[in-house]
């Protein structure tokens, strides 16, 4: 039977402290320049893969550190609860497994080790289009295989981290909806060399939030046929496979990002003195960040308990949906208890709260809708007619 801890070991604790150590490094100002600029935080993520942290569930086989999804969730965590944004790097840990797991071993060989050093980075991952939204299987993007290569046609949308990356996963239909039994067949993934992709026009996005995001279009990029990750057609069970791994990070950042701002509440309530007393003192102010400070721990709970099923090979499908699902509701209000408290001050760029706010909201939507998951509850949890 799958055992859970309740309290993290010392290695654990050392891990967090090291990343917090790095973090220090890159304090509030670093963050806010990069988010006006809309500039990736290349000195962060260079030096956080040099301390092997990015390449920490990489097996020790093919050069990494071989710890468990849980503490990749705790590395995110920790930038997160430090101020930074988590977000600039997080992909590779849940994109690497989709090669680790259905890669063949010439093409684990040749990018594992490189990507634990960080001489690769893979952190784009392309599944979203325009048409199709989270209807994943009615992408349109198609790769036709031609002899030694597949050629790339179509569009995709908010895909991250393009311009900072390396190579990119993709997920395209290689057999025709009209010709395969269920939608869910046919879908192919890829992983290729963006730097030498001809026929790729990536025009990046201004969102909301400093994300590094981009709209691509594909106009017969060819790749060549080993780019070809498992078999054929069976490129969406690939990635469904992933997802759990993606929910249980993504969780981790917004455990961060509530951990956060329920410090920063915490100091601020503390300090500011309004009708002779510290506005801590009333329980309108109190009682939504102590609220929000018991939905960080409830949701640290499903996370580690998600990812304790995930370490031990269990299923963790229900587990990892509601541990994302309570991580960005409870940052979610952590964030507005925060803003709330620090009154006009929330709002001020210098005092981070606006920027981690804009950020927190993404978990929301992304990588996957709070609906959606809730639908997944409710339908392969509770067995509830599927509502879509
Ligand atoms: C900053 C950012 C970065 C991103 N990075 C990436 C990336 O790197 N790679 C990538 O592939 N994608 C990426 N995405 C895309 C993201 O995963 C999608 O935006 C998301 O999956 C939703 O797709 P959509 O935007 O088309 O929304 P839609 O599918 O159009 O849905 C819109 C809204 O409708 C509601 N909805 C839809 N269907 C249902 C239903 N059946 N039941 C109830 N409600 C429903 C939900 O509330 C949903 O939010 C990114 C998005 C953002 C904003």
């Amino acid at each position: 039977m799958t055992s859970m801890r309740v309290s993290l070991t010392d290695e654990q604790r050392a891990l967090k402290a090291g990343v917090a150590e790095i973090c220090k490094r890159y304090p509030g100002e670093y963050w806010r320049q990069l988010d006006q600029d809309r500039a990736y935080p290349e000195a962060f993520v260079t030096e956080l893969t040099r301390a092997g942290y990015l390449g920490a569930l990489v097996p020790q086989e093919y050069g990494g550190v071989g710890l468990g999804i849980l503490e990749g969730g705790l590395i995110l965590e920790t930038i997160n609860a430090c101020g930074g944004n988590g977000a600039a790097c997080h992909a590779q840990m849940y994109i690497m497994g989709t090669v680790l797991r259905h890669g063949s071993e010439e093409q684990k060989r040749r990018y594992l080790p490189k990507i634990a050093t960080g001489e690769l980075r893979l952190q784009a991952f392309g599944v979203t289009e325009p048409n199709s939204g989270s209807d994943t299987t009615k992408l349109q993007t198609t790769a036709v295989r031609r002899g030694d290569r597949y050629v790339v046609n179509g569009q995709k949308i908010f895909i991250s981290r393009v311009l900072q990356s390396d190579l990119m996963l993709l997920l395209a239909r290689t057999t025709p909806v009209d010709q395969v039994k269920r939608r869910t067949d046919g879908l192919s993934v890829f992983l290729f060399d963006l730097r030498q992709a001809q026929g790729l026009e990536v025009r990046p996005l201004r969102m909301m939030m400093n994300h590094s995001t981009n709209a691509l279009f594909f106009d017969n990029m060819e790749i060549p046929a080993e780019s070809l990750i498992g078999e054929e057609g069976r490129g969406f069970s690939y990635i469904i496979d992933g997802m759990n791994a993606e929910r249980i990070l993504v969780a981790s950042d917004s455990i961060g990002d509530g951990r956060w701002f329920v410090e920063k509440a915490v100091a601020y309530s503390n300090q500011r003195v309004i009708f002779g007393r510290p506005i801590g003192a009333n329980q309108g102010v109190q009682f939504p960040i102590a609220k929000a400070h018991m939905a960080v721990e409830a949701a640290e709970l499903m996370r580690n308990k998600a990812a304790a099923l995930f370490d031990a090979g269990q299923p963790c499908g229900a587990e990892a949906n509601m541990a994302k699902y309570l991580a960005a509701e409870a940052a979610w209000d952590a964030a507005n208890a925060c803003v709330d408290c620090h009154g006009g001050y929330g709002f001020a760029e210098e005092y981070d709260v606006e920027r981690k706010f804009r950020e927190a909201r993404l978990y929301k939507v992304a990588p996957v809708n709070q609906n959606l998951v809730t639908a997944y509850i409710a339908e392969h949890v509770l067995g509830l007619p599927r509502s879509y």
